[in-house]
């Protein structure tokens, strides 16, 4: 028994396990473990990063004010309506802390990102997850879980880690069926690499029926992971609500000018989502040459079926090659591969010749 027992719920959270970055004795793995863009920032976040060196000494604007307007004005959005985060991960947790606790639901998809799961038990909520159809969120299952106690609705869209998104008519079909008391929170990660037509990262609904809330990421197309930048856009209420909960300076100086440097690059954007559109592509056409497939993904990763995933990954890693295990998302049998460079994916192809599949 532990002398300082946390809060209920807390003990049952699997801490989350990051993809592995560092395989002993190899200089430079290829790591195609994390969704990171294999194009890095655009140049302007890096010269706007390095010109902050002087006056590190200087608190952040609380309001990240002049990154807001940034993004409201690339977005089309209401500047007042968006708030900043380190992370979305940061934002993710926000809310819940917010909406849900003991006695709580927060219902999500079975292979939606783990950070719903762990920002819900650790507020004490209940987690409830809905079985999903052809490794994609199942909007009639979802309504049927959803109830009295439902507090937030989690959807990926496209979700990490199956790839697979939700069309705009079923994100409204699942709106339209969930309680009145219900946020559902549209997670739209990866929006920037979508190209099916029917998609919608969800901010036009979150001004229509003020019970949705987007969240974005700098973590992934923009390539600035290491700075931890995400932001939400919110109905009036909940931004409101998160302003008050929020650390006073949760995003530092560094995150906050890089990100409204690379907001001003979107050519670099759409530089990243070409290529990744372009290498996702040839992998797939390699992988079927290999008698193998991908299930079909609009971000920037596919999840790859194997008979001994295991084995593969390690297979894979005394070649130097980083891939992420699915096991904890309850995909024993897939291994999820991110695209990175030209060369990551040749060598990623040539290592699978000989992997055991
Ligand atoms: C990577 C990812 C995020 C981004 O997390 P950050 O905290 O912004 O780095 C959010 N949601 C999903 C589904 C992701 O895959």
């Amino acid at each position: 028994m532990s002398r300082f027992p946390p809060r209920p719920g807390i003990l049952e959270v699997e801490p989350y396990v990051g993809g592995e970055a560092r395989i002993p004795g190899v200089a430079e793995p290829v790591r195609l473990a994390a969704n990171e863009n294999p194009l890095g920032p655009s140049p302007r976040a890096v010269a706007a990063y390095r010109d902050l060196a002087g006056t590190l000494h200087r608190y952040p604007d609380g309001g990240a004010s002049a990154l807001r307007a940034g993004l409201a004005e690339l977005h089309g959005l209401q500047a007042e309506n968006i708030v900043c985060g380190a992370g979305s991960d940061e934002l993710i947790s926000l809310l819940v802390r917010a909406y849900a606790g003991p006695g709580d639901e927060v219902l999500h998809s079975a292979h939606g990102f783990l950070m719903y799961p762990i920002a819900a038990k650790t507020a004490g909520a209940t987690v409830v997850p809905a079985p999903e159809r052809n490794l994609t969120a199942d909007v009639d299952a979802l309504l049927a879980r959803a109830g009295e106690r439902t507090r937030l609705v989690f959807l990926a869209n496209p979700n990490n880690p199956t790839g697979t998104h939700l069309p705009e008519a079923e994100v409204r079909r699942l709106l339209d069926g969930l309680p009145e008391h219900t946020l559902l929170v549209l997670d739209a990660a990866y929006a920037e690499y979508v190209e099916a037509a029917d998609y919608t990262d969800g901010a036009r609904l979150v001004e229509e029926t003020g019970r949705v809330v987007m969240t974005r990421t700098f973590s992934k197309i923009y390539g600035l992971a290491a700075l931890r930048l995400g932001w939400a856009y919110c109905p009036p209420e909940v931004a409101d609500v998160l302003h008050r909960i929020r650390g006073p300076f949760n995003v530092g100086v560094p995150a906050q000018a890089a990100g409204l440097a690379a907001l001003g690059d979107q050519a670099h954007v759409r530089d990243s989502a070409a290529h990744n559109a372009r290498w996702r592509a040839w992998f797939a056409e390699q992988l079927a040459r290999l008698n193998m497939r991908a299930e079909p993904s609009q971000g920037n990763f596919v999840l790859v079926p194997f008979a001994d995933a295991a084995g593969a990954a390690e297979y894979l890693k005394s070649r130097g090659i980083l891939v992420r295990r699915m096991a904890s998302y309850g995909l024993p049998g897939h291994l999820r591969i991110t695209i990175g460079s030209e060369p990551d994916m040749r060598a990623l192809v040539d290592a699978l010749q000989d992997c055991p599949k």
